[in-house]
């Protein structure tokens, strides 16, 4: 236990905690009371790294990014969840809480989408379990992410379109929230982030930590040392930039540095830039950052990037930059193309546009020379290749 995790009653500091209805009690009482045995059981640590080495061809890569270096003037690896099954770090934690679900005895999932990648990963581990899915997804990112609705769909899982709200990504967690109400005997709650009450923001990040555990090793193995001066990774919730950080949280000689989405910028209403512009609130059952209005109504978030628009961030990373454990930068839409293409055209990997978020804070530091820099690439870009598209067509 340090001052960087959770604490017993599951806060980082003053935000965490779990805000949750009276209905899911029990449901939370059991998962808060199983949840550290079953992950610490030897039985389901052989099957969840079995999966993660056979299934989702782990360990990543870490990739020494030379060309990226002579630009950046310090040495880049870059740490390739983009080449995951599904492209992206995503299935990594709906491998963990499949198993979890499993082993508490349930036989239904749901889970909340935005622009599907959660859902497509949630979906193709219910596949891989044989399991009944329902995946929650707004109506107008229905209508917007064609690709992702049809995959979850040719795997099995039924995609329920949310009407309520503005059709988007807060109003499908909230009506995955309302159906899990509805059946909290059988139904396990599969969340896409380390977000939503206790024990899921503890629970994400531990799944996820393999990526630190794995660049430690990677690290010590190229480089001669564990420990890179800098880690950088994308923040939307916040689980590929807390198991990148995870097993170098307690070590302070390793600076953190996170990338949120600047939108069109932090002082135009159309931004994603949570921490930067957030206030203290409750949203989707923790105490976190919010972007609200003075009486407390979420403002709708905006970026280029459908997996940075959400207007609250997991309370570890609340915690991390109110403390000033980890630096926050917030970069703008333009900021992360301009990052997409310096990437695709000086080391061959096209990435995803919230990894290009990650890749534009290369630019936003002075760096020394000798500097080791390790930069999680969350996803692969094929997804976003219409937006890529577009891009070019003004150039
Ligand atoms: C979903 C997603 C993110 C944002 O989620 P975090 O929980 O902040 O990691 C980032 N990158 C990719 C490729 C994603 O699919």
């Amino acid at each position: 236990m340090n001052k960087y995790q959770v604490d017993e009653n599951g806060n980082y500091g003053k935000f965490g905690g779990s805000y949750i209805p009276e209905v899911l009690y029990q449901n939370f009482k059991e998962l808060e009371e199983q949840y550290l045995a079953i992950i610490q059981d030897e039985q389901f640590q052989k099957e969840f790294n079995q999966l993660l080495r056979d299934y989702v061809g782990r360990p990543s890569p870490l990739y020494f990014a030379q060309r990226l270096s002579d630009i950046v003037g310090a040495k880049v690896y870059l740490k390739r969840e983009d080449l995951n099954h599904t492209g992206a770090h995503k299935i990594n934690n709906t491998i963990g809480q499949i198993l979890m679900a499993k082993k508490m005895g349930k036989r239904r999932i749901i889970a909340e989408t935005g622009a599907g990648q959660h859902g497509v990963a949630t979906a193709t581990v219910c596949a891989l379990m044989g399991m009944e899915c329902s995946v929650y997804m707004g109506e107008t990112d229905v209508k917007r992410q064609f690709l992702n609705v049809q995959k979850m769909r040719m795997l099995g899982a039924e995609v329920v379109a949310v009407t309520s709200g503005n059709k988007t990504l807060k109003d499908a967690t909230n009506e995955a929230f309302r159906e899990w109400c509805n059946h909290p005997q059988d139904t396990f709650y599969i969340i896409g982030s380390v977000v939503g009450p206790h024990p899921y923001p503890d629970m994400v990040a531990r799944f996820q930590s393999v990526i630190s555990e794995e660049i430690k090793k990677q690290l010590l193995e190229q480089e001669g040392r564990e420990n890179p001066d800098y880690l950088i990774a994308c923040v939307g919730g916040g689980s590929n930039a807390a198991g990148t950080f995870y097993h170098y949280l307690d070590n302070e000689e390793v600076k953190l540095i996170e990338a949120e989405a600047a939108g069109l910028g932090v002082d135009t209403n159309m931004t994603a830039a949570t921490i930067t512009i957030g206030t203290e609130g409750v949203l989707h059952g923790s105490r976190t950052l919010l972007m609200q209005t003075e009486d407390g109504q979420i403002i709708e978030p905006y970026s280029i990037s459908a997996g940075l628009d959400y207007p609250g961030v997991g309370p570890m990373h609340a915690h991390l930059a109110t403390i000033g454990r980890a630096q926050v930068v917030a970069i703008t839409d333009d900021e992360a193309l301009a990052a997409a293409f310096e990437l695709t055209r000086t080391e061959g990997i096209i990435p995803a546009i919230e990894s290009s978020h990650a890749l534009a804070a290369l630019h936003k530091f002075d760096f020394k020379k000798d500097d080791v820099i390790v930069l999680t690439v969350s996803g692969r870009g094929d997804k976003d290749m219409p937006t890529y598209i577009d891009r070019f067509v003004q150039e």
